[in-house]
């Protein structure tokens, strides 16, 4: 079966670029005419270029409006002009949806209003850039949730989810989107605002739009008949079927016909929303899951039909690739290990709610009987309890994260990920589609929505070089499995550029015919996101490729850079069949790796999730997407494949771009893809300020190491500038130092200076052999000129403990580990001073003494940064034995060495987290130790990161920033509870805790310190 692709001679609709006087005419008239922001420059239509699909194509123009009149000024603005409208929610569609030539008008910073909620009716009116989990958590005191829970719920939108018709994981249950809306405010082309919902109430317009589509419909009975998929996941073309219902579940209870459902997966083709009125459901107050273990991935498959009849709220799937995936990560490997007999092929994890846990534990033993009747007795691990099944829910969800984070070149492809095909069929289904992908020479790991046959699998492609021919041919052989079991092309990620030109194919060309004369109606102008569903441009245009290959207009290539840091291990390829990377450093990359590093941004828009987790505080306090992980990533992306000019890589656009990362480190620990743009940021400094210079600010920021020891002498005249009246002004006006904030005291008393009973290394060395406890503490520049306290607690913790200590020191100073070198770029000064360091604490590392540090950001460069400057097997050995203080005393307390006698603290106890210690997952080592404390119930703030970060919160160009993070959880948690004692590990956090609620925040050192009665060895 061969599908003849649409050709083009010109580009294709919705991706030709228009002129230059069109555009600065749009860009001016939008400034005078609305009060959005009006973003036409280079890097931010890069940024608004891509979306999570392979595609690429550069808007006109970006609008993120502030009120309503200015998205109507916008569309009459655009309309005069002829420039193409595109509404973007948080940009995750996988099909290309959300990119083409035209102004793209972002509702998600103003428009994300939860306009009423009728708690008695359950339902809500929201506006279009409300992000699902916000929603749901907004309704969550009303017993109430909207059950549309697709996987990206922490960033998708209303507005995005109505216009792509999304489907949850539970939609078995609850249906897809088009099943939970009852009616839709939007505006026309023209301008007009018209209310879309039950037919049999509509006014006007409305009124003559549904009649000329039921008159459609009515011509076009048979065709639809014929054609339509009868399955509950297909999301392809306009739901011209809300007047002859062919999909499993009605679109209405009362079976009536709802207009606001034809704009339910239209893409932003047919009209703008302004509103959704949406149906809420009742949060299931108990779940219960059976995980059926299956010795064959046909099992599986075969079985799904039998096990929604029980009426289950999920069926999803976990298969041998995932399951062996998370055996593999010791986080997860207890979880999945509760989940399975044996070694089985392929899990189902079937989920049944209800109002009543007891009522549903009959469901358990049911499921377990239906599966004994399969002939696989004893296959079922029943979960009644929340904690193991919300564990289970985070590893199947992790399991695709470790898949998307393969490194090289090739990556996974999402384009028949959702295809849809009725139960009966699944196994055979699946079975021929893996047959499918080892003719093409690739391979797909499944998972997710067994339930309704949607099983996402992505073959991994390389757009660059076969990749396209591949995607066709691997298309078209699924698309004739597809229509083989009479299932839907596209069953949950909509059609975009990547299956446009399915759906005439789908649907045949009458109904084709039909949904053009729709869009007619709607839309005659040809306005609103052009090229989408009618006219569709090839799946396989090469120009559209965010990786175009070489024959394409604008083929991907990079600009070759010799990188300050190491980046090989992303420099690598990795096979399609087995996945196996070749050795760092071989993948051809002539960036040494940073490029590819860039490019594992698959723009799925996880960093733009507000919830527990850091990542991305600048994100959270600007809502900017340029000051987003995925808005830095993507304009590095550009910049490196010289996309936005020659030398944009250390440019001033570029700057503006990282400028507010704070090198938190949270998306290295929370992006599904592992993007570390703390990483990023230094590589980008040490060009960026190799070719700018450095100004004073960065000198004396990052050789404070190598003064402090003078300062510390004469700590009067270092501390004159909080002391001296106008100093601190003039400190900002020639330094950009914040008035308002004061800098860490300077005090003679350092740590360095105090007589202690340290070992000498011999000493050391000796005791570690002869089987004696030993430590080397490692005090970092703050801890040891400014919060001497901190250190000497330490000190008298472990000596009390029974340690063996030793600092190692140099003649000129103490050692530092390069941090502050890093935060300004200066990468090769870092390098000389981490390997200073990592030289002196080699051999205890080598003799297996831990290196114990107290400042998290410091000790945990010696387990990240050192061990990407080339300092080779050393700074790995090194990492090896570096513990922050609280990892080194919980791991001493679990192997039986270590115990404390304290007394109680006598007031509640709240900890927050330095960000580094989140990204290593550090935090619990520090609560495990808080628990020692008797009577002590310590709570973790769900912060994000201070805004202090070094000296971010310093700068005066940052002052406000910094206080708005801080203000985001930190300080109001804090506030909310003043009567407790607050630990904060890092200098800099303690320092803005100190700045913003005018509390003394304690290092949980001499937390301990304070409360030791006597230890026990
Ligand atoms: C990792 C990953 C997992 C995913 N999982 C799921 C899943 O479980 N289920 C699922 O269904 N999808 C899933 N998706 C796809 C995608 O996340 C969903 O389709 C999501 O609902 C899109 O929301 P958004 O806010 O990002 O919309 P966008 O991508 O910004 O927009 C989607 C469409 O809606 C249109 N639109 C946006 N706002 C308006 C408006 N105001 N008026 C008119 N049209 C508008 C846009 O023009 C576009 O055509 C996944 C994607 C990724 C990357
Ligand atoms: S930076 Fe990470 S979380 Fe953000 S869009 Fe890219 S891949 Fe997703
Ligand atoms: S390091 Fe922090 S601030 Fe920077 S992009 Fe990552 S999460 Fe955002």
């Amino acid at each position: 079966m061969r599908i003849e692709p649409p050709r083009h001679l010109a580009p294709p609709k919705g991706s030709a670029p228009v002129s230059n006087e069109i555009s600065e005419a749009l860009g001016r008239r939008l400034r005078a005419g609305t009060q959005g922001e009006v973003l036409f420059d280079a890097a931010s239509r890069g940024r608004y270029a891509t979306d999570a699909s392979i595609y690429q194509i550069t808007p006109v123009g970006i609008l993120v409006p502030r009120t309503a009149e200015d998205i109507v000024a916008a569309i009459q603005i655009a309309g005069e002009l002829g420039v193409p409208v595109l509404p973007r929610g948080g940009g995750t569609s996988q099909c290309g949806q959300t990119t083409g030539a035209a102004l793209v008008i972002d509702n998600t910073k103003h428009f994300r209003g939860l306009l009423h909620v009728d708690v008695a009716a359950r339902t809500a009116v929201v506006e279009p850039g409300i992000v699902l989990d916000h929603l749901n958590a907004a309704l969550k005191p009303h017993g109430l949730w909207y059950p549309v829970d697709v996987s990206t719920s922490a960033q998708a939108t209303l507005g995005g989810m109505a216009g792509n018709n999304s489907c949850g994981s539970r939609s078995i249950a609850y249906g897809n989107m088009v099943h939970n809306v009852l009616g839709a405010s939007a505006w026309m082309a023209d301008g007009e605002l018209v209310d879309f919902g039950p037919v049999a109430q509509a006014t006007g317009r409305a009124v003559r739009l549904a009649g000329f589509v039921r008159d459609l419909a009515a011509t076009h009975a048979a065709e639809i008949d014929e054609r339509w998929p009868k399955v509950l996941r297909r999301v392809a073309g306009y739901n011209l079927d809300i007047f002859r219902n062919q999909n499993e579940r009605p679109y209405t209870d009362d079976g009536s016909v709802n207009l606001a459902h034809l704009l339910i997966g239209s893409e932003g083709t047919l009209a703008y929303t302004r509103s959704l009125t949406l149906k809420l459901s009742e949060l299931p107050r108990a779940k219960v899951l059976g995980v059926v273990n299956f010795p064959t991935f046909h099992a599986a498959m075969d079985a799904a039909q039998h096990i929604v009849k029980l009426g289950p709220t999920a069926v999803e799937l976990v298969d041998r690739t995932m399951i062996e995936l998370s055996l593999q990560n010791p986080a997860f490997r207890p979880t999945i290990e509760t989940a399975l007999i044996g070694r089985p092929a392929a899990i189902l994890l079937v989920e049944f709610s209800g109002a009543d846990k007891g009522a549903l534990l009959p469901k358990l033993k049911a499921l377990d009987e239906l599966i004994g009747d399969l002939g696989l007795p004893g296959a079922v691990v029943r979960m009644a309890e929340d904690g193991p099944q919300k564990n289970l829910w985070e590893v199947r969800k992790a399991g695709l994260n470790i898949m998307m984070s393969l490194k090289g070149d090739g990556k996974p492809v999402s384009f028949i990920e959702d295809c849809a095909v009725p139960l009966e069929h699944l196994a055979e289904y699946t079975d021929g589609l893996t047959e499918v992908f080892a003719r093409h020479g690739s391979r797909g790991t499944w998972y997710a929505h067994a339930s309704v046959g949607t099983l996402h699998v992505r073959p991994i492609l390389d757009m660059r070089v076969d990749g396209a021919q591949k995607m066709r041919a691997i298309a078209e052989e699924a698309g004739a499995l597809v229509r083989r079991y009479k299932g839907a092309f596209s069953g949950e990620h909509g059609d975009g550029i990547c299956r446009g030109e399915w759906i005439e194919w789908q649907f045949g060309p009458a109904i084709n015919t039909a949904f053009r004369a729709i869009k007619q109606a709607f839309d005659p102008g040809d306005l609103f996101n052009p090229g989408k569903i009618i006219d569709p441009p090839r799946m396989d245009d090469g120009a559209l490729f965010r990786f175009a290959p070489p024959e394409s207009p604008r083929p991907y290539r990079r600009i070759p850079i010799t990188p300050a840091l190491d980046w090989s291990a992303w420099d690598v390829q990795a096979d399609p069949v087995t996945e196996v990377t070749t050795a760092p450093g071989t993948g051809g990359d002539v960036t040494g790796g940073f490029a590819k590093a860039v490019e594992m941004c698959n723009n799925n828009g996880h960093c733009r999730k507000f919830d527990a987790g850091t990542m991305c505080p600048s994100y959270r306090v600007t809502r900017d997407e340029q000051h987003l992980t995925r808005g830095r990533a993507n304009t590095l992306r550009l910049a490196v494949s010289g996309q936005l000019g020659p030398d944009a890589f250390t440019g001033e656009a570029m700057r503006e771009t990282m400028d507010l990362c704070v090198g938190c480190k949270g998306c290295k620990r929370d992006c599904p893809t592992g993007v570390d743009m703390a990483r990023m940021k230094i590589e980008f400094l040490s060009h960026y300020k190799a070719r700018n210079g450095h100004s004073l600010r960065d000198r004396l920021v990052a050789h404070l190491p190598d003064y402090a020891r003078l300062a510390s002498r004469l700590p009067w005249l270092a501390n004159l500038r909080d002391r001296w009246p106008g100093a601190a002004r003039m400190s900002e006006r020639w330094l950009g130092l914040s008035a308002r904030r004061t800098l860490p005291k300077w005090r003679s008393d350092t740590f360095w200076r105090a007589d202690l009973p340290f070992s000498t290394g011999e000493e050391l060395l000796r005791h570690a052999a002869a089987g004696g406890k030993a430590a080397v503490l490692f005090v970092d520049t703050f801890n040891g000129s400014f919060e001497t306290e901190n250190a000497l607690a330490a000190v008298r913790v472990l000596k009390a403990a029974g340690y063996a200590l030793h600092a190692v020191t140099k003649d000129d100073g103490h050692h530092c580990c390069g941090r502050t070198f890093l935060a300004t770029g200066m990468v090769a000064q870092a390098k000389a001073k981490a390997g200073a360091l990592i030289e002196a604490l080699l051999p205890f590392a080598q003799a297996g003494i831990p290196v114990v540090g107290l400042e998290p950001s410091c000790l945990l460069t010696l387990r990240d940064e050192t061990l990407v400057m080339g300092l080779g097997e050393p700074a790995r050995t090194v990492a090896g034995v570096a513990l922050l203080f609280e990892e080194f005393i919980a791991r001493e307390m679990d192997a039986g060495h270590f115990a404390l006698d304290l007394r109680p603290a006598g007031r509640p106890i709240l900890l927050h987290g330095h960000c580094h210690q989140k990204a290593f997952g550090a935090v619990a080592p520090i609560l495990q130790v808080l628990r020692l404390i008797p009577e002590a119930q310590p709570e973790l703030i769900e912060s994000s990161c201070c805004g202090m970060a070094g000296s971010f919160g310093y700068e005066a160009g940052h002052y406000e920033v910094s206080m708005q993070m801080a203000e985001a959880t930190l300080l109001p948690a804090v506030r909310k509870h003043p009567d407790a004692i607050v630990v904060a590990d890092g200098t800099s956090c303690r320092h803005q805790i100190h700045d913003g609620a005018q509390r003394e925040a304690l290092h949980v050192a001499r937390l301990l310190d304070s409360l030791l009665i006597r230890v026990c060895r």
